[in-house]
């Protein structure tokens, strides 16, 4: 970091980085992050290990077309999500699962799932992912009940920093939930799930996510792009911060209604900045939604619930969690064990060509 002299005395050697340093070396950080993201998005590596390198221990989640099992390789705990190839293409999911890998294994973030290895066999197609073993969000905050603000803002900038990295990649995550976000071991976030996670130039159209997280304008059918995932950010904030979500009805139809009508009420508890910045992200005119505008991640970062907020110690760590999943405990639920069936011939070669 340059010197700067208007802060710099000689009784005082520790600088204080002003704004305009600071935002310099987020977007020198980003524009090498891109760099490496192209540079592996472009070349993704195929079979980097097999099923018998690793001793499976137990399934820790399950999705639509597979599961997630905690494996150990020599000394390292890893999760692989096993997936099969008939069921991703009856979903017809092929596109989004190959690309979930070929995003994954090009992106490198503190507050991401990084992919440690990926492979198929006849049957199934296989991602190790580093094991963040503190569990879901959604179990911590349903046991809690709510987050104190302070908690819920060191959780939220985590999202924040992550959207920016993604964003800047031109990567859309759109799945935001607390089921997705994990605990590490230290106590900071880990995102998983990259399934519907895509490479977006201009926007797109595929309604997915989950109905409570969803934007209004996938609802509607309008392209997307960005936008998207700063609405559910939104709706984390308030889960976290309220213990329930800002949409809520029994029926995903009646959800949906809320949502594009946009009108939700905030729990008496909610500090002002608090609800002037849900009211910016849960905005339904995308020229007003906060992160989808031409000072991206800033008006987010700089609005002040964000005050409080050191960026850049959060970014590298040096924050204190408030909560760190104690280490001698099993933060999963337990799931029926089924054997992995493999096929006698490969299933589906063309379709998972690229995986
Ligand atoms: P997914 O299909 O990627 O949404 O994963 C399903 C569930 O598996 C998640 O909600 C977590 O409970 C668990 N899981 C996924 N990835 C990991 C990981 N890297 N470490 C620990 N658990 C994970």
């Amino acid at each position: 970091m340059g010197n700067n002299s208007a802060s710099s005395t000689a009784t005082n050697l520790t600088v204080t980085p002003s704004q305009a340093q600071i935002d310099a070396q987020v977007s020198a950080f980003l524009e090498r992050a891109k760099e490496e993201f192209e540079s592996k998005y472009t070349q993704p590596p195929k079979q980097t290990a097999k099923l018998e390198d690793f001793k499976l221990q137990r399934t820790v989640g399950t999705g639509s077309f597979g599961r997630v099992m905690i494996v150990q390789r020599g000394n390292q705990a890893l999760a692989l999500k096993v997936m099969e190839k008939q069921t991703i293409v009856k979903l017809k999911q092929v596109e989004h699962t190959v690309s979930e890998k070929r995003i994954l294994q090009a992106i490198k973030f503190p507050f991401l799932v990084n992919l440690v290895y990926s492979f198929k066999d006849n049957s199934h197609l296989y991602i190790a992912l580093e094991f963040a073993s503190g569990g879901e969000m959604f179990t911590h905050l349903r046991s809690v009940g709510k987050y104190p603000e302070d908690q819920a803002r060191f959780y939220a900038a985590q999202v924040t920093l992550a959207f920016e990295y993604l964003h800047y990649l031109n990567i859309l995550y759109r799945d935001l939930k607390p089921e997705n976000i994990l605990f590490a071991a230290d106590g900071y976030l880990k995102i998983t799930d990259f399934g519907f996670a895509k490479v977006v130039r201009d926007r797109t159209y595929t309604l997915c996510g989950t109905p409570e997280y969803i934007a209004p304008e996938i609802i509607l059918s309008r392209g997307y792009n960005k936008s998207v995932d700063y609405w559910a950010l939104g709706v984390l904030i308030y889960e976290m911060a309220a213990g329930f979500p800002p949409f809520y009805a029994d029926q995903p139809i009646q959800i949906y209604e809320k949502i594009v009508q946009g009108k939700f009420k905030f729990p008496s508890h909610f500090s002002a900045d608090l609800k002037d910045l849900i009211r910016n992200l849960l905005q339904t005119d995308l020229t007003k939604r906060y992160g989808n505008l031409k000072n991206g991640t800033k008006d987010i970062k700089y609005q002040k619930w964000f005050a409080t907020a050191n960026w850049i110690a959060i970014f590298e760590k040096r924050v204190k969690p408030m909560h760190v999943p104690k280490a001698d405990r099993d933060h999963f639920e337990k799931y029926d064990e089924k054997p992995l069936l493999n096929t006698a011939t490969e299933l589906y070669p063309s379709e998972f060509e690229n995986f």
